[in-house]
C-alpha cells in the first residue's frame, strides 16, 4: 500500500533516448510540485510491497507544465534498471516535496560562475539556465556571465548539448564547452578534449573566476567533484566558492 500523504502519483509522458543507458523523460505528477532550479525530486517504482526511490535533479524549469529527468542506467541499478523499461504512459510515484540546496546562492551577483557537470550532472544546471534564459527572453536585463562545462566519455553522451549550444549562441553572457574524454572512440568530434576536471582550470580562469570573485558548482561523479574542487581549492578559492551536488558516494 503507497503512503499517499508522501507519494503522488506521476505519468510519463515523452521520453527521449540519447545513447545505450541515457534517456531523458518527462512526467506529470497528480499535483502540483514546486521547485527551485538546482533542487531535485525524489521518485520511486513499488516492488514487492516497497518503494524503490532515488533523486533526480529536475531539468525543466519551474514554469514548465512536466518534470523533466535525464537519468543514466547503471548496470545492474535497483531503480535505473526498471525506471529504462518505461515508456510513455507508464506510471510511477514521486515525494511530494522537493528538496535541495545547490544552486540557491546562484548567482553572485556582479561574478561569473562555471557549472561543471559530468553527463546526467548536466540537469540541474539546464533547469537554471531554461530559467535565466527565459527571464532574458521576457527582457529581465542580462544575468551574470555563465559558463556550462559538460563532460562525457563520447559526444553521443552529451545529452542537452544542442539546446545549450544554442542558448551560447543566443546569449552574451552565456558560455557552453562540452569535452569529451575518449576522441578515439569519437572519430567526428573536434570540440574540447579531456575529462572536465582537466580542462577546468584554464576556462574558469578565462571565465574571470578567481578566488573572492565568482565561483563553480559541480555536479554529478564523485571522483570528478573531488578533484574539481582540489583544483580550485589549489587555485585559492574557498569551501564558499566551491559548491557541489554528489550523484552517489565515493
Ligand atoms: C541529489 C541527487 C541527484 C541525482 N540526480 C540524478 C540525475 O539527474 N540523473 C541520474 O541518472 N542520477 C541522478 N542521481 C543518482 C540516482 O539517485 C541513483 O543513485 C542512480 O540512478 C542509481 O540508482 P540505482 O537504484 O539504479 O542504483 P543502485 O542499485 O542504488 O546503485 C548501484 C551503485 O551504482 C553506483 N552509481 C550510482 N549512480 C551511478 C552513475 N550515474 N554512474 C555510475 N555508477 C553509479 C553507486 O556506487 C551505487 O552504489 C542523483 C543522486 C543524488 C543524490
Amino acid at each position: 500500500m503507497i503512503d499517499s500523504e508522501k507519494y503522488a502519483s506521476a505519468v510519463v509522458v515523452s521520453r527521449r533516448d540519447f545513447a545505450p543507458d541515457l534517456w531523458v523523460i518527462r512526467v506529470k505528477p497528480e499535483t502540483e510540485l514546486p521547485f527551485r532550479p538546482g533542487q531535485y525530486v525524489t521518485i520511486g517504482l513499488p516492488r514487492n510491497g516497497r518503494v524503490i526511490e532515488r533523486p533526480y535533479s529536475i531539468c525543466s524549469s519551474p514554469t514548465e507544465e512536466a518534470i523533466e529527468l535525464f537519468i543514466e542506467r547503471v548496470p545492474d541499478g535497483e531503480l535505473s534498471t526498471p525506471l529504462y523499461e518505461l515508456q510513455v504512459g507508464a506510471e510511477m510515484v514521486v515525494r511530494r516535496r522537493t528538496k535541495g540546496l545547490f544552486l540557491r546562492d546562484a548567482p553572485v551577483t556582479g561574478q561569473p560562475h562555471v557549472f561543471v557537470a559530468t553527463v546526467t550532472g548536466i540537469a540541474p544546471f539546464v533547469s537554471y539556465l531554461r530559467t535565466l534564459a527565459g527571464k532574458a527572453r521576457n527582457g529581465e536585463p542580462a544575468p551574470d556571465p555563465v559558463m556550462a562545462l559538460q563532460g562525457a566519455s563520447r559526444s553521443e553522451e552529451l545529452g542537452y548539448a544542442e539546446e545549450l549550444r544554442a542558448l551560447d549562441a543566443e546569449f552574451d553572457w552565456f558560455t557552453y564547452v562540452p569535452t569529451v574524454s575518449r576522441p578515439w572512440e569519437d572519430p567526428g568530434w573536434d570540440g574540447e578534449l579531456g575529462r572536465v576536471e582537466d580542462v577546468l582550470r584554464k576556462h574558469a580562469d578565462s571565465a574571470g573566476v578567481r578566488p573572492g570573485h565568482g565561483g563553480v558548482f559541480l555536479c554529478g561523479h564523485p571522483g570528478m567533484i573531488a578533484t574539481a574542487r582540489a583544483i580550485m581549492r589549489r587555485r585559492g578559492l574557498s569551501d564558499k566558492e566551491i559548491r557541489e551536488e554528489q550523484y552517489w558516494p565515493d
